[in-house]
C-alpha cells in the first residue's frame, strides 16, 4: 500500500517521502480515505499510531482542493482547527502538519499557553491555514478577537478523552460555538468513556467509525527486566550494563532534552561513544545521530519519546529506559522500539525510589507484576533513608504563564517538540477537576 494510492497528492506525497515514510501506518489505510470523502470520523487510536497523519494529510489535501471564503474585513481565514489537551501535543502535532504541508503552500500555527501571546497574535496578522491548539489559549484569542472561527471548515478533537478527563468540556463547547455549523468533525481517543459518547453524538454527523489496536500490550519478544538503584547511581549502572554486556547498539530513554544532553555528554565521557536526539537538535544533528547509531559506528544513542517516534531500527537489540515514562502508555511504545518483527530483544529500565508509583501504573497498564531486581554494588539505600518524592506541581489555572512545566516554557510556539514532558505527568486515568495545560 502507498500514500499515492490512498489518493494523496504528489506535493503531500513528496512531503511525506521527506519524513522518511515509506507506507502508511493502519490508522493512516484506514482514515486518509475517509477524510478525503469528506465526512465526519470517530476514531478509536492513540498517540503513536501515526494518526496525525492520518488526519493531517487529507485535511491538507481538501483544503488545497477549494479555495477559502476571506473573512468580512477581507482577511484571509483559518480553515481548520485541530485540538489538543496539552501544549506538547499541540506543539507536536503542528510541527508534523507542518512538515507535511511544505509543498502545498498552507500555513500552520500552534497556539498554546506559557508561552508570550505576542507572536502568536503577530502570526495570525498573516495567513494561517490550519492552527493547532490547546483550548485555553484558543480562547484568549477569540476573547482577544485575534482569531475568528467563523470561518472553519474542518475541526479535529485529538485525544478527545483527555481533554475530557482534564477538564475541558466547557471549553470545547464555547469554541465550537464561534465555528459555523456546517464542517466536517474528527473525533481522535483512545477511550471511549460515556462522556465521549455524548460528545461524539453532539459533535459528530452521520460519523465513519473506525478503531486500531491498542498499545497497551507488550510483546512477548521482549524480554523486560527493572532494576532498582539510586537516582545518582544510574549513570554508572548504564555504563556498566553496557560495559559488561558488551551492548553495541543501545537506545536510552529520559525525560528531558536536557537530560539526554548530559547523559550523552557523560556516556561518551565513559568511553561510550553516545549522542543525543530530542525536539531542540536541528533535523541535521538528528539525521546523522540516527544514521551513524543505525550503521552501528555509534554505540548508544539517547534519546526523549518524541524524537524517538519515527526511530525504526529493525533488529534493535537494547532499549534502556534511564528514567520511566510520566504516562505508562510510554514505556509500552519505549520499549517496543526492540523486539520488533519476531527479533527477541531487551528492555531494561533503572527505577529510582522516586519513580516507583510510575512503576506502578506500568504494571497496571501492562497487567504484569515487576520486581526489582538488585545488582551488587549498585543497591540503593533504604526507603526509609530516601528524600521524601516531590508531589507533582499543583494544578494551574487557564492564564497562568508563571508556572512552567520542565519542558514548555522554552520553547516558542511551534517550536517545542517534547510532549507529555511537563505539564502531563498524571497518568491518563487521573481525573483532574481543571486543566492545566493551555
Ligand atoms: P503520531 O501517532 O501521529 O504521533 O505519530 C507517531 C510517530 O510516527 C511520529 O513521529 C510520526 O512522524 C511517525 N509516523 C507517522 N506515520 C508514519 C509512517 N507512515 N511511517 C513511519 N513513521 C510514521
Amino acid at each position: 500500500m502507498s500514500f499515492a494510492s490512498l489518493g494523496l497528492n504528489a506535493q503531500l506525497v513528496q512531503a511525506i517521502n521527506e519524513c522518511g515514510y515509506t507506507e502508511p501506518t493502519p490508522i493512516q489505510t484506514q482514515a486518509i480515505p475517509l477524510v478525503l470523502k469528506g465526512g465526519d470520523l470517530l476514531a478509536g487510536a492513540q498517540t503513536g499510531t501515526g494518526k496525525t497523519a492520518g488526519f493531517g494529510l487529507p485535511m491538507l489535501q481538501r483544503l488545497s482542493e477549494t479555495k477559502a471564503t476571506p473573512l468580512r474585513n477581507g482577511r484571509a481565514p483559518v480553515r481548520a482547527l485541530v485540538l489538543t489537551p496539552t501544549r506538547e501535543l499541540a506543539a507536536q502535532v503542528e510541527e508534523n502538519i507542518r512538515a507535511y504541508a511544505k509543498h502545498s503552500g498552507l500555513r500552520t500555527l500552534a497556539m498554546f499557553g506559557g508561552v508570550s501571546i505576542n507572536p502568536q497574535m503577530k502570526a495570525l496578522g498573516g495567513k494561517i491555514d490550519v492552527v493547532v491548539a490547546t483550548p485555553g489559549r484558543l480562547l484568549d484569542h477569540v476573547s482577544q478577537r485575534s482569531i475568528d472561527l467563523s470561518r472553519i471548515e474542518m475541526l479535529v478533537l485529538d485525544e478527545a478523552d483527555r481533554m475530557l478527563d482534564m477538564g475541558f468540556i466547557r471549553d470545547i463547547q464555547r469554541i465550537i460555538a464561534k465555528m459555523p455549523p456546517k464542517r466536517q468533525n474528527l473525533l481522535f481517543s483512545a477511550t471511549f468513556s460515556n462522556e465521549i459518547k455524548k460528545l461524539a453524538e453532539s459533535l459528530l454527523t452521520n460519523p465513519e467509525h473506525i478503531e486500531v489496536a491498542k498499545r497497551n500490550a507488550t510483546a512477548d519478544t521482549i524480554a523486560q527486566r527493572f532494576y532498582g538503584v539510586d537516582k545518582n547511581r544510574k549513570r554508572a549502572l548504564l555504563s556498566y550494563l553496557i560495559g559488561h554486556h558488551n551492548w553495541q547498539q543501545v537506545l536510552v530513554f529520559t525525560r528531558t532534552k536536557h537530560g539526554a544532553n548530559r547523559l550523552a555528554m557523560q556516556l561518551d565521557k565513559d568511553g561510550l561513544p553516545a549522542m543525543a536526539i530530542h525536539g531542540d537538535k536541528s533535523q541535521g544533528a538528528r539525521t546523522r545521530a540516527l544514521s551513524q547509531f543505525k550503521s552501528g559506528k555509534l554505540r548508544v544513542l539517547v534519546a526523549t519519546d518524541i524524537a524517538a517516534r519515527g526511530i525504526d531500527i529493525s533488529e534493535l537489540p537494547h532499549v534502556v529506559n534511564f528514567e520511566l515514562p510520566h504516562v505508562a502508555e510510554d514505556y509500552v511504545h519505549r520499549i517496543g522500539r526492540t523486539g520488533r518483527a519476531g527479533v527477541k530483544g531487551e528492555a531494561m529500565s533503572l527505577v529510582c525510589f522516586a519513580e516507583k508509583p510510575l512503576l506502578k501504573a506500568i504494571e497496571r497498564v501492562t497487567k504484569q507484576s515487576i520486581e526489582l531486581e538488585i545488582l551488587p554494588g549498585f543497591e540503593p539505600l533504604p526507603d526509609s533513608e530516601q528524600p521524601p518524592i516531590e508531589k507533582p506541581a499543583a494544578k494551574r489555572g487557564r492564564g497562568n504563564s508563571g508556572s512552567r512545566g520542565q519542558n514548555s516554557g522554552r520553547g516558542h510556539a511551534g517550536r517545542n517538540s517534547n510532549p507529555r514532558s511537563a505539564n502531563n505527568k498524571a497518568p491518563r486515568s487521573n481525573k483532574s477537576p481543571r486543566r492545566s495545560d493551555s
